[in-house]
């Protein structure tokens, strides 16, 4: 089978780090263009918007869509309507309604909507899941503090409403607890911390219960920390405890290091766009995003000092 042409549209640091060298290697799929309103691609067509893309190549089937959540239902409602498959980076969208929009607009065309989770395909993740599957859990503590202004520098966006804030990364931590727990947990409570000169958080904590009741899951994500970065997921259970640590890639089950994978993270996002296409599938959980909702909905809203990115 010939290989499928996919465009990729909002070339900023992820496009660039992960989606063009993860595109180049899968042999199930051809960059044909990219859409940017800045920059080029070398050695494919480039179009300043979406419309042009989709009145100028036809023969493109896919798009990866790669700008901000809050600039992306627009560009993938007029793909999914010109019966393109599309790929979203997480988050996913700015609401979860227009989420729905996308996955009824997707069965409408009969093509495939991948809303990805990469941090789901660190390598410690599946075996996490595999071997949380028949113990039942007790506790989960989410640590996930890093440096804004190293991760994110100069993004206007995520400081924007819309921009999720810390939930940018906390999110990723949520797919990974939503993937690898036996049971479904829910909100009961969070603290939003924001810079009084900043419309999103720069650090929250969650608390989850499952419906056995109690505090089940605490998670705490904060942007300001410097130095090494910290992004684990402990569970203890019935039958012992596990650390996933370096955002998934590596896995400790008791004493035993299981798991020290390198970062293959975008290699099996784009192993998975390629299946659902194949299959006529589409994959889209809305989990990570509706504990983020729920944060934003019941959480106490506290200010703290401005934030300035130099
Ligand atoms: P970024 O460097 O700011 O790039 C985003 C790109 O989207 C911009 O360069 C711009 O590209 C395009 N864009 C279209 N509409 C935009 C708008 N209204 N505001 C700003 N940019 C707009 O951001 P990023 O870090 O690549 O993040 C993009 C998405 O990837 C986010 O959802 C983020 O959560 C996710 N992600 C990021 C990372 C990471 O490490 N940075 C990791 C995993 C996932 P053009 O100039 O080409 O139009």
């Amino acid at each position: 089978m010939s290989p499928i042409r996919i465009a990729i549209a909002g070339v900023g640091k992820i496009a660039r780090d992960q989606h063009l060298p993860s595109i180049a290697r899968n042999r199930d799929f051809v960059l044909a263009a990219a859409v940017s309103r800045n920059a080029e691609v070398a050695g494919v067509a480039n179009f300043r918007d979406i419309d042009a893309l989709l009145a100028d190549m036809p023969d493109v089937k896919a798009v990866a869509l790669c700008m901000p959540p809050g600039a992306r239902h627009d560009a993938a409602l007029k793909a999914l309507s010109n019966g393109k498959h599309v790929l979203l980076e997480k988050p996913p969208g700015a609401t979860l309604s227009e989420l729905d929009d996308l996955v009824d607009m997707a069965a409408r065309e009969g093509v495939s909507l991948f809303a990805t989770w990469h941090s789901r395909f660190a390598s410690g993740v599946r075996p996490a899941r595999d071997w949380l599957a028949s113990r039942t859990v007790r506790k989960v503590v989410v640590t996930w503090k890093e440096d804004v202004r190293k991760w994110h520098p100069g993004q206007a966006w995520i400081w924007e409403p819309g921009g999720f804030g810390v939930f940018d990364p906390g999110i990723n931590a949520l797919s990974i607890v939503t993937e690898i727990l036996p049971q479904p947990i829910f909100l009961t409570s969070a603290r939003l911390v924001f810079p009084e000169n900043r419309a999103q958080p720069i650090a929250a904590d969650l608390v989850f219960a499952d419906s056995s009741g109690g505090e089940r899951v605490e998670a705490v994500f904060d942007w300001r920390q410097t130095g090494p970065q910290t992004w684990n997921i402990e569970v203890t259970t019935n039958d012992g405890s596990l650390l996933l640590e370096q955002g998934g890639a590596r896995l400790t089950i008791g004493d035993e290091r299981v798991v020290d994978g390198s970062d293959e993270e975008y290699a099996g996002i784009y192993r998975r766009f390629a299946e659902l296409i194949g299959s006529g599938g589409s994959d889209v959980d809305t989990r990570p995003l509706r504990h983020v909702a729920d944060a934003f909905m019941v959480g106490l809203h506290e200010r703290t000092e401005a934030f300035h990115d130099a």
